[in-house]
């Protein structure tokens, strides 16, 4: 005991009871580690319970390291070798979870979320890892071991994972307590900024568009270096969908985004060819490929000055890029994750410790390693959690 608080001792202190944690609790207990899980909040895995609209959307059977951002690519690929979709697969086809595939690899359970909570529960419970919930550590030292202070409790451990996440639902307990944690053990961690987030047009993008909220239409949205085909959706304050998010997270503020309203067609020749070019020609031909009210709106606002071969093939470029300047993203209470966390460069890629920092480790979404939509950053949270709970 200290003084009236209680004293627990462990192998290891896990801080998060999300993906990442549990994965690492449950390797480290099954090679006989006696392991704390500690998380403020009053339930573990509230955010693989929201995940992919309560399926979960677990893996993606065709992951690859490029399917993820980080300031060094290449650091993720040790853990994703080592822990792979299948290693998952086979974890939940040993808990007979039912599960489908719905579109380029993505697995999601045929049921819901609770499924997986249920598994990885089931795991730890196995392992013998003991849970704490609704503790809230607020301070940690290192002496000879981690001791984590809690308001009615004391952690005492030779290892610390911190598996707390990254900041995004700050309403269902994310903080910034990881890379605090990383600060004080004198860790460099690189800005963070909200990813896979719907962006908010400019004001006036916004009165010309956004009533057209909820209607969807597949394109090809690019940055500089990136670009990704898929639905896109307006939202009342600007642009969301599958293909905005994947973009979102490679946007910087002050950049703008080009977007592809056809890809792969010709739509001049599509114009040209009709004996009478006219706007009820290009509604047509726009209506082929973009619903009927945003092909209306978007010509409107992009009327040919003529229609000859000149403005057509001017009409065409610009749409297949249409060059908007977003003016910000929905921020993290809209974020399903965060770019950016602890520099890749302070950690060891095979098990995730400290380089500077014997014992410490950090896992999950608080590294400096984000996945494309998709499965992917539950992927890097199995693989990043399981590679760090063998080597505890
Ligand atoms: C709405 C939504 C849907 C998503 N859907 C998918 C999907 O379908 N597929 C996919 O691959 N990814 C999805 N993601 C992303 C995915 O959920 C995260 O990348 C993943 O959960 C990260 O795992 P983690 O263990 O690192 O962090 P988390 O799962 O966020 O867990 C962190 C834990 O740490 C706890 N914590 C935080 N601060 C403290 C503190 N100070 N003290 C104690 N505990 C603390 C939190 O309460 C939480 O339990 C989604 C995200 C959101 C927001």
């Amino acid at each position: 005991m200290t003084g009236s608080l209680l004293s627990h001792k462990f192998d290891a202190l896990i801080l998060g009871a999300g993906a990442a944690g549990l994965m690492c609790a449950a390797e480290a207990g099954k090679r006989g580690r006696r392991v704390a899980v500690i998380d403020h909040a009053d339930r573990a895995g509230k955010k693989i319970l929201i995940s992919g609209g309560g399926r979960c959307n677990f893996t993606n059977i065709y992951c690859q390291p490029e399917d993820f951002l980080s300031a060094n690519p290449h650091f993720a690929k040790s853990a994703l070798a080592r822990y792979t979709p299948a290693d998952f697969i086979a974890l939940v086809e040993k808990h007979h979870i039912p599960y489908h595939e719905k579109a380029r690899g993505q697995l999601f359970c045929d049921r819901s979320a609770d499924d997986i909570m249920r598994m990885l529960a089931a795991e730890c419970q196995a392992a013998g890892v003991e849970m704490f919930l609704r503790t809230r550590i607020h301070e940690v030292q290192r002496t000879t071991e981690f001791v984590a202070r809690a308001e009615s409790a004391v952690f005492h451990a030779p290892v610390l994972v911190v598996a707390t996440g990254g900041l995004s639902i700050p309403k269902i307990g994310a903080s910034a307590f990881g890379y605090q944690l990383a600060r004080q053990f004198g860790l460099n961690v690189l800005t963070t900024r909200p990813g896979l987030v719907p962006l908010v047009l400019g004001k006036k993008d916004r009165s010309q568009y956004c009533d057209l909220a909820g209607v969807s239409a597949e394109v090809a949205v690019s940055t500089d270096h990136h670009s990704f085909q898929d639905k896109m959706l307006f939202t009342h304050r600007g642009l969301s969908g599958p293909a905005i998010l994947q973009i979102s997270s490679y946007w910087n503020e002050g950049e703008s985004i080009r977007i592809d309203l056809a890809p792969g067609r010709d739509v001049a020749a599509a114009i040209g060819e009709a004996k009478i070019r006219s706007m009820a020609r290009a509604r047509s031909v726009f209506g082929g490929f973009l619903p009927h009210r945003f092909a209306t709106r978007w010509l409107d606002l992009h009327m040919p000055a003529a229609w000859n071969n000149q403005a057509l093939a001017a009409l065409d470029r610009q749409t297949h890029e249409w060059v908007l300047l977003p003016d910000d993203t929905e921020g993290y209470e809209k974020a399903e994750v965060t770019v950016g966390g602890v520099d890749t460069n302070e950690l060891s890629s095979k098990t995730m410790e400290s380089r500077k920092v014997k014992g410490l480790f950090f896992v999950g979404e608080v590294v400096d390693v984000t996945g494309h939509l998709g499965g992917y950053n539950f992927q890097w949270a199995w693989a990043s959690g399981a590679s760090a709970g063998r080597a505890l």
